[in-house]
């Protein structure tokens, strides 16, 4: 009678927490119906309990995630675990609220019941937002604040696993320095700050010129890089000679005065089997040294 007592209490006690629990959790039976949805649910998917028991699951996900959902489970149902953490770094969960909104969850599936009274719960996280705040965070450690190109790191990071890739095809890879011309004097003359907007335009200017699969970034300073796939020398000079001429007839209209700018682009090609970034590099900055003394404001091309 006591022994009796003490469980139903527990159960009670059991179901408050569920109830009170800040994470959203969800009971779905074998066919995936739900018969169980705690206030955190409500709260996470905007249904009401009465409303969504009855229910399929389905009603909680992304259309496109219906049906794999429901695999997913099944497969859950007959695997070896008990437990299994959801989202994260293996797979996004994507949640589905009354409004048809979408959110990112982290989610713990259990597997409870016996075979012949099978259960499934959930409890899930909305991670939105630290998902937002992690995706910021890597953004800022990949970029330059100034112009929001790829910083030195990164740029060499995404060259390298480029340059491997290339290789592997044989397919051709350049890679092009650009450093801007009398960018001291450009400061002294109209400000630092200025010098500051026209490295934004240029940003600009050159990822609007460039293809989508081209790499640019931000070397340092006045100096930038982009990486070609697919590009031999030849197709490299052409894309140099036409980032050179849209950038000499840009205009940057600062306060009252029109500034113009001009830049020395070097262009080398990848030696077949090269994936570190020094090589071409140093043979594209060779390249911008020979511009510059021909007389800036042109390409030089780093014949192998
Ligand atoms: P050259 O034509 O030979 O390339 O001459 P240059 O003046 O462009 O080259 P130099 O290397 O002598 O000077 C580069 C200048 O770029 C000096 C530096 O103050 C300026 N610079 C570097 N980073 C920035 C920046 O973030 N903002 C501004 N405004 N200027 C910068
Ligand atoms: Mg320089
Ligand atoms: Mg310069």
């Amino acid at each position: 009678m006591f022994l009796t007592g003490k469980k139903a209490k527990l159960a009670q006690i059991c179901s408050e927490i569920v109830a009170r629990a800040e994470d959203a959790i969800v009971v779905v039976d074998a066919s995936h119906t739900i018969v169980s949805f705690n206030q955190g649910a409500e709260r996470m998917f905007g249904y009401e309990e009465k409303d969504i028991l009855g229910e399929r699951l389905d009603a909680l996900l992304p259309e496109r995630f219906q049906l794999q959902h429901d695999v997913m489970i099944d497969e859950f149902g007959q695997g070896p675990v008990d437990v299994k953490q959801m989202g994260r770094r293996n797979r996004q969960i994507y949640g589905r609220r009354k409004d048809g909104n979408e959110f990112v969850a982290s989610a713990q599936i259990m597997r409870l019941g016996d075979k012949d009274a099978r259960y499934y719960a959930a409890l899930l996280r909305d991670i939105s937002e630290s998902k937002k705040t992690e995706e910021e965070l890597l953004r800022l450690a990949a970029t330059d604040p100034l112009t929001g190109a790829l910083n030195r790191r990164e740029f060499t990071v995404l060259a390298e696993r480029e340059a491997l890739r290339s290789n592997r095809y044989h397919h051709p890879l350049s890679l092009m320095m650009l450093d801007l011309d009398y960018f001291k004097r450009l400061n002294d003359t109209y400000g630092h700050s200025a010098g500051d907007k026209v490295l934004q335009r240029f940003t600009t200017l050159c990822v609007n010129a460039l293809r989508n699969v081209d790499i640019f970034g931000r070397w340092g300073g006045e100096e930038f890089v982009a990486l070609l796939p697919e590009t031999d020398i030849d197709g490299a000079a052409v894309i140099a000679e036409r980032l050179r001429k849209i950038v000499a007839e840009s205009v940057l209209n600062y306060h009252d005065q029109k500034i113009t700018f001009t830049v020395s682009v070097g262009v080398a090609q990848y030696k077949d089997s090269e994936s570190a970034i020094d090589g071409p590099l140093s043979r594209a900055d060779s390249a911008v040294y020979d511009a510059k003394k021909a007389g800036r404001n042109r390409i030089s091309v780093f014949r192998n």
